[in-house]
Formats: C-alpha cells, sequence, structure tokens
C-alpha cells in the first residue's frame, strides 16, 4: 500500500490579510517575497521529501543520503509550520502593536513585572540571536511559565507540538529588502504589527 495514499499533502495556509497590510512596518514586497515564495517553497519541498522517503522506504531508491533527506524534511516541515504561526501572528495596520490583554496580560505581568519589561526583554533576546532564525515565547506545560527561547534555522527537531505563543522570524528574507543589516529595526518595527489577540487566542489553547 502506499504511504503517500494515507498522507494528505502540506498546504499554503491563506494570508490572513493583503501583502501590503503590514506597511509602513514591513513592506508589501517583502510579504510578497516571503509568502509566495518561501513559504509556497517550504511546502512544496515538504512535500517532495516526504515523497522521497515514501521510495527510499518501499526500497526504489536504493542510494541515498539519509541524513540529508531528514534535515531536508525537518527544515522543510518546520519552515512551514513555523510560518503559519508567524503570519497570523500579525495584523493589519491599526489592529496590531499596543499591549496583550487577558491571560497573557497577567502571565507577562506576573513573570516580567510589566509589559514594557518582557518587551525589552523579548527584543534583547531577539537580537542576541547570530545569523538565522527565529525567536518564540511558548508555554511551558509544566509550570504554567511563559518561555523565551531562540532557535537557529528552523530548528534542529520536529517542533510542530512545541506551544508557540508569540514568533518572531529573523531570517534576512523577513526585513531585508527594506531594513538591510539593520536588524534590530525591523524587530523593532515588528513590536506594531503584533496581533495580540491572536497570541491571547494561541495561549488559550494550550493552558488547560
Ligand atoms: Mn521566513
Amino acid at each position: 500500500m502506499s504511504i503517500q495514499a494515507q498522507l494528505k499533502k502540506y498546504e499554503l495556509p491563506p494570508l490572513p490579510y493583503k501583502t501590503t497590510d503590514l506597511e509602513p512596518y514591513i513592506k508589501g514586497e517583502i510579504v510578497d517575497v516571503h509568502y509566495n515564495g518561501h513559504h509556497k517553497g517550504y511546502v512544496n519541498a515538504s512535500n517532495t521529501y516526504v515523497e522521497r522517503l515514501e521510495k527510499v522506504i518501499k526500497g526504489e531508491v536504493t542510494s541515498y543520503d539519509i541524513q540529508g533527506l531528514m534535515r531536508m524534511l525537518v527544515f522543510n516541515i518546520n519552515g512551514h509550520k513555523l510560518h503559519s504561526l508567524y503570519w497570523n501572528n500579525m495584523a493589519p495596520q491599526g489592529k496590531g502593536g499596543g499591549k496583550p490583554g487577558g491571560k497573557l496580560a497577567d502571565l507577562i505581568e506576573k513573570q516580567y513585572g510589566n509589559f514594557d519589561n518582557f518587551k525589552k526583554i523579548f527584543t534583547e533576546t531577539a537580537n542576541s540571536l547570530p545569523g538565522t532564525g527565529w525567536t518564540v515565547l511558548y508555554y511551558d506545560y509544566e509550570n504554567g511559565n511563559l518561555q523565551l527561547m531562540t532557535f537557529e534555522n528552523h530548528f534542529q527537531n520536529h517542533i510542530a507540538e512545541l506551544p508557540i505563543v508569540l514568533i518572531l522570524d529573523e531570517f534576512e528574507h523577513a526585513y531585508y529588502l527594506q531594513y538591510k543589516n539593520k536588524r534590530a529595526d525591523y524587530v523593532g518595527a515588528w513590536w506594531n504589527v503584533v496581533n495580540w489577540d491572536d497570541a491571547e487566542k494561541k495561549l488559550q489553547k494550550f493552558v488547560k
């Protein structure tokens, strides 16, 4: 039996706004290339590498680099999943930015004292990332705390179930057409498009 017959293909989710809706903080050209180029590329490559893995399992390919294959699977599948979170985590001009409310505001106040201090620490964390990767705020099921983490590339392992609340893409493709080498300026501008309602919605899913 074909494995592929049992697997649903990865699909590019709809962008929840127009490509120009994050301006002036993130240029439409960036969102267009990022979504229609990079994210779509991760989706297509995810399906390509799953098919290749299927061929390997069925014995149709006898010579292959299994480590390279697994690396490409992880890179592309994680890339797809992380970008799906990233797009929804931003809101069109006028609807993004400001401060969180609800449970997220409570946790931030409890752990960081106040929002401005949280923003400062998140920003410092994001700016400390060398090279290419992501900064995420996630929910720790064990102690009910928020945790900050940076990771390089698209992470090394399968992160589908990591309970991410807030996520920032720090690949050069996310900012270079507008901010060039001034990544910290992009990080600073990104706060103006954060969709706190979406972050709260994500958090509510994790809190039992
Ligand atoms: Mn990206």
